[in-house]
């Protein structure tokens, strides 16, 4: 057995944070590589050390001193490793770090400083060697990760008893860093259990897994023992706060089990995601969760014989590529078409494009309706189970609430429900004690 763990910035804030992830590592000697954080909040309103570094590089950008807030970076550093008791000569670290910034520092450098520091503690305080990410983590010009090549330098280094690496950054081909989008280093920890073809990717950080629904409008919802990766896509696709999608690539590609664990609380199994779930006989949730998006538009366009007429789809389609607008959803009824998509993307346009639907199909009627909330209930399980749609649609008649469009493919992982914006949180909340409860 061999593991990948990354721990987040809330898992790396202070020493006593440090304490608990030593303790996981050491709890099973498969832990062998550790990806790492800047260090994130210590508690509501704290800052993240990433959040100060952008903020020290802008104030160089504009000659403005930025002495106090490198002090807030050094401190916390420094009082991390004496309160760990450790020796690591931190001080000369930041000193090379205040140099750079004077004599001309990139922003992708100075802000990937907080992963690094974070992992020369940690690998001290493991026992664990240090391997910086440009030793391996390489793009190529265009930006983009060179996978392969990451993947193989990576291999070739050796080690002993186990790594700690920084997250969020790699090196250019001209040796210049580079950081990734914020959330970076779930990323590495993706790349890094790819590269060493890992049995299993932990992400540990500050909830136990991903939640069935928002946990802001159910209460206490039942976190998601096992989902599949093309679940997860629809959950993260329609808002639910889960892994960025950069971050499953890797780890999809070589089907590793991705487990989002929780460092306050080790015990929790948390959520493992997985190409393919076995059927959990504890766990017999019909669906796997709920999510949604509140603002989107309905366009109806309205002609006779409009569904059966070859190639009018494809007209109107070309009317929206025309203003680049994309079609979300696009459920349709014998005269009628029905065009989704966010609000935010069409709101500007709605003129004129409704202006060349009636130019160019010559519809009976072109309807709009806004405030519309979209609600995906996902679940590997519904396709097999008749009746699902008919208690879903009942469960939300008998609490009155009104549905303005349905949307569902044949693979049945999901059933899409559009309702009002007003009635977004009970939709959510009924649907949660229809089929979870
Ligand atoms: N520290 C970086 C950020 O705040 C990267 C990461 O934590 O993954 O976005």
């Amino acid at each position: 057995m061999f593991k990948v763990l990354k721990f987040g910035g809330s898992s790396m804030a202070d020493a006593n944070q440090y304490c608990k992830v030593k303790e996981i590592v050491e709890a099973e000697s498969s832990r062998r590589v550790v990806v790492v954080s800047a260090a994130g909040k210590r508690f509501p309103g704290d800052n993240k050390i990433t959040d100060l570094l952008y903020l020290c590089y802008a104030h160089l950008q504009y000659g403005v001193c930025c002495d106090s807030i490198f002090e807030m970076i050094a401190d916390r550093y420094i009082e991390i490793r004496d309160d760990l008791g450790l020796s690591l000569d931190i001080e000369a670290e930041l000193a090379a770090i205040r140099k750079k910034m004077n004599d001309g520092i990139t922003q992708d450098e100075l802000v990937s400083r907080g992963e690094y520091l974070s992992a020369r503690l940690l690998a001290d305080f493991l026992g664990f060697k240090f391997v910086d990410a440009t030793e391996w983590l390489t793009f190529r010009f265009d930006g983009e990760i060179d996978v392969e090549k990451s993947y193989r330098k990576l291999q070739n280094i050796p080690y002993e008893s186990g790594i700690v690496i920084p997250g969020f950054y790699g090196i250019m081909p001209n040796a210049n860093i580079k950081v990734m989008t914020r959330g970076g280093s779930d990323i590495t920890g993706a790349l890094a259990a790819a590269a060493f073809k890992a049995d299993v990717y932990e992400n540990w950080t500050d909830v136990s897994g991903v939640l069935m629904a928002d946990p802001r409008i159910v209460e206490n919802p039942k976190p998601i023992k096992h989902i599949t990766y093309d679940e997860l896509r629809e959950l993260s696709y329609m808002g639910a706060q889960v892994l960025h999608e950069g971050t499953i690539f890797p780890v999809k590609q070589n089907n590793i089990p991705l487990n989002i664990r929780n460092t306050n609380d080790p015990k929790n199994p948390g959520t493992v995601i997985m190409k393919k779930c076995e059927d959990d006989p504890e766990n017999d949730n019909f669906i796997t969760g709920i999510a949604g998006r509140h603002d989107f538009h309905i366009i109806s366009v309205t002609r006779h014989g409009l569904s059966a007429a070859v190639g009018a789809l494809k007209k109107i389609s070309e009317i929206f590529e025309r203003h680049g607008v994309a079609i979300e959803y696009l459920p349709s009824a014998i005269d009628t078409i029905f065009f989704v998509m966010p609000t935010a993307n069409i709101a500007d346009k709605l003129y004129s494009v409704i202006g060349d639907i009636e130019n160019e199909i010559k519809p009976d009627k072109i309807e709009v309706t806004d405030n519309i909330s979209i609600i995906a209930v996902v679940g590997r399980k519904m396709a097999f189970k008749p009746g699902t749609s008919g208690r879903l649609f009942a469960a939300l008649g008998q609490n009155n609430i009104n549905i303005r469009m349905i949307s569902q493919g044949p693979d049945e992982r999901n059933i899409i429900v559009g309702i009002d914006n007003k009635d977004y949180e009970k939709t959510i909340q009924v649907l949660y004690n229809s089929f979870v409860k």
